[in-house]
């Protein structure tokens, strides 16, 4: 990939056109770079137009240069810049953990639908990454208890971290595989965005997720390994009257609503997400 030369003076504004010709996907090009840039010069995103015609430092062009060219290469911009945004909440992210998607927060507020009218109530959030569900439904519901688990002690350790800088404390961070190291108790809601991409998925070899844990991807040559797990054992740890809640593939509707009906759960609903795609299914332990 041509590097920009360092020699001679570089604007704000041509920077951003040079790294805008090195990417190749032209939807998300101008957002990447200037995200890049905003975090390289530790200004906001207005500074890049307010400024365009500011000369930029050397040492400024040579990090451009290398992070456009990791990014060239697919790394995504979460792990490049650190953090990700999710419910206005700022996630520090790295590669133990999954980049949280937009799309999840339609689980948060799936949750908090359901748990409108609970005081006090607990949730468990299994396989919680770098813990955005956890996080986002703590904040929203100070009055409520959190657990939340992974099976990865440096994701434990990133979500935990995250605890930490937003300053939420009503989240318990347990190392557990599902829920082999919970204490017998029982929740009101049970949430969960596990792994269901299918091992077989073309996107681990050359999308951008090759870069993010496997473990928090790869469920099994259908996708539907972690829910076997997670629905059966489910009844042990919900309430009577509690709800289970997960994200999916949008082709994968159909076989978890038959899943939850064989594990005798009742009001099993599926919904979509903005791209009218079924995204989530939730159900009532009775
Ligand atoms: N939505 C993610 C993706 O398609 C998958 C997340 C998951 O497996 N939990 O990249």
């Amino acid at each position: 990939m041509p590097q920009l030369a360092t020699d001679r003076v570089v604007t704000v504004g041509e920077l951003i056109q040079y790294g805008i010709q090195q990417l190749t996907d032209p939807t998300t090009a101008r957002l990447d770079c200037e995200i890049l840039l905003c975090n390289i010069l530790k200004q906001p995103h207005y500074f890049l137009y307010a400024h365009s015609d500011v000369v930029v430092e050397q040492r400024d062009i040579v990090d451009f240069n290398s992070l456009i060219s990791k990014r060239a290469n697919g790394f995504p911009v979460a792990y490049l810049i650190g953090e990700k945004e999710f419910w206005s909440l700022r996630l520090q992210v790295n590669q133990h953990t999954l980049i949280p998607r937009p799309e999840t927060e339609l689980l948060v507020e799936q949750a908090l639908a359901l748990i409108e009218n609970i005081n006090n109530c607990k949730i468990l959030d299994l396989g919680t990454g770098s813990g955005a569900i956890a996080l986002a439904i703590a904040r929203e519901r100070p009055d409520c208890s959190v657990t939340a688990t992974d099976i990865s002690l440096p994701t434990l350790a990133m979500a935990q971290q995250n605890a930490g800088l937003l300053g939420i404390r009503n989240v318990q961070f347990i190392h557990s595989d599902w829920y082999a190291s919970l204490t017998s108790q029982s929740f009101d809601l049970i949430v969960s965005n596990p792994p269901y991409v299918e091992s077989g998925d073309s996107g681990f070899i050359n999308g951008d997720i090759r870069y993010e844990p496997r473990v928090a991807l790869d469920g099994g040559s259908f996708g539907l390994d972690a829910f076997r797990r997670i629905v059966p054992g489910a009844n042990m740890y919900l309430k009577s009257g509690g709800k289970l809640l997960f994200e999916h593939g949008h082709a994968q509707g159909e076989l978890i609503r038959e899943l939850l009906h064989a594990n005798r759960f009742i009001e099993i609903l599926t919904r979509q997400d903005y791209a009218g795609l079924d995204r989530i299914t939730l159900a009532v332990l009775p």
